[in-house]
């Protein structure tokens, strides 16, 4: 493995909704993943997030695992639903009492803590009023970050905003595969400017509460066309412009990109107010990019969202059926770099790993080779990306144990350390030994 910087972080990341389970400890409200979780047949399996890997209970155990493991960074979400279990008023404090002491713990280890505010879990009292379709929750937004920050930025100075909010607008609102199930297709775009409102706003909060460096993630695929067809390539664009660019054109451009492909002229976006991509564009230090696979696409005459999505041959898969594209992260990398200039702030990979079929052997061991081959590759993929001239700051392992894989529930495991979902017994895999030793030698190496 070639050498990184000595200042690059290593770390692992998570989710709270995936991790956590005690839904109803101290105080904590119910998230629209409560609720989805609780509608037939709409999770893998029936499986909630009431238990996940009962982290509340057993973070001791898993900050002594990361401290093994020696990253030096951990992404970790916040549960707006501990902080604020109605999505406003004043904070229910047992619920950043959690987060105070986890924070302490990671320091004494020697690892920074990253929070990200928003990973998914809306708490339900706003869905009720709309959730992100409402102009307000992001109003309500930057008054929970202000309340995190308030408590935590004396010890905290990077900060995550949003995660994927791409996700949310497309499997929550317009899709409905994602709590909170709204099927909406193109009547959810308001969601994805409140959302960026939200990260605007909470930006601000975060900075007057003392954080030193404010990002947002997003998730990035190269988009790819079925053919050379000028139809494709439209298609192709189209894709690129609806994931790749809306989440990002605003936060680093100050504006929205062309939604022509969608049927959407300059002046389509009502919801959009004045003085709204002023608040969206303040300068932040930090873009997260999650990177997964590439993907590719060709033309949907007649349909709302102008294209489908094709397989990629010949690349091996994941357990989820998902290709194995290292490459693609160094063109995601590039890419952003390419669009957004000097505009580009650092990058770090907030998110990049698989999920497999992975089983403990007689022996008690899990031998998991192609999580290994799968990071291995992604990590080269980051490093040639800096050799192009991006500046990546870090990386970020996609998980730390295997936990609850929304829709699929437990089904996909993406950890470097197995949960045995019965008796919440934790045991590094063999990827979990081969990132220790690389961050060790990076470590030495720096
Ligand atoms: C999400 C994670 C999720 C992972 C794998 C990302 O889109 O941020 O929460 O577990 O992908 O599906």
């Amino acid at each position: 493995m070639p050498s990184f910087p000595a200042s690059f972080l290593w770390g692992v990341a998570t989710a709270a909704y995936q991790i956590e389970g005690a839904a109803a400890a101290d105080g904590r409200g119910d998230s629209v993943w409560d609720t989805f979780c609780r509608l037939p047949g709409v999770i893998s399996g029936g499986h909630t997030g009431d238990v996940a890997t009962d982290h509340y209970h057993r973070w001791p155990q898993d900050v002594a695992l990361m401290a093994d493991l020696g990253i030096t960074a951990y992404r970790f979400s916040i549960a707006w639903p501990r902080v604020q279990p109605g999505g406003s008023g004043p904070a229910n404090l047992a619920g950043l009492d959690f987060y105070d002491r986890l924070t302490d713990a990671l320091l004494a280890a020697g690892i920074r803590p990253v929070p990200t505010l928003y990973h998914w879990d809306l708490p339900q009292p706003l869905e009720d009023e709309g959730g992100w379709l409402n102009r307000d929750v992001a109003r309500r937004f930057a008054d929970y970050a202000a309340l995190a920050a308030g408590r935590l930025a004396d010890r905290i100075g990077m900060w995550i905003t949003l995660n994927e909010p791409f996700v949310v607008t497309a499997f929550g609102y317009a899709l409905g595969m994602h709590a909170p199930g709204r099927a909406l297709m193109l009547g959810a775009l308001p969601t994805a400017h409140h959302q960026l409102l939200g990260h605007g706003l909470a930006t601000a909060a975060l900075r007057a509460a003392g954080a030193r460096e404010v990002m947002i993630t997003n998730n990035y695929s190269p988009a790819w066309p079925a053919s050379d067809s000028p139809a494709d390539v439209a298609a192709a664009r189209a894709c690129d412009t609806l994931q790749n660019r809306m989440f990002t054109d605003p936060v680093l451009l100050g504006r929205y990109p062309d939604l022509g492909a969608f049927g959407i002229g300059p002046d389509g976006l009502s919801w959009v107010r004045d003085g709204d991509l002023a608040a969206i564009s303040a300068p932040i230090d930090g873009l997260g990019v999650n990177y997964y696979m590439p993907t590719r696409l060709s033309a949907l005459p007649d349909s709302p969202l102008p294209f489908q999505l094709e397989p990629i041959p010949g690349y091996p898969v994941t357990a989820f059926g998902w290709p194995v594209v290292p490459a693609g992260l160094t063109e995601m990398l590039t890419s952003l770099r390419a669009w957004y200039g000097d505009a580009l702030p650092p990058v770090y990979v907030t998110e990049n790993g698989c999920s497999a079929d992975d089983v403990v052997a007689a022996d008690g061991t899990v031998d998991d080779q192609e999580r290994i081959g799968y990071l291995d590759g992604h990590i080269r993929a980051t490093r040639a990306a800096i050799d192009a001239g991006v500046d990546v700051r870090g990386y970020f392992e996609w998980t730390f144990t295997d936990n609850f894989e929304w829709s699929e529930g437990f089904h996909q495991r993406f950890g470097l350390v197995y949960t045995d979902f019965d008796t919440q017994r934790r045991i590094p895999k063999a990827s979990f030994a081969w990132y220790r030793d690389l961050i060790a030698a990076q470590r030495g190496a720096g």
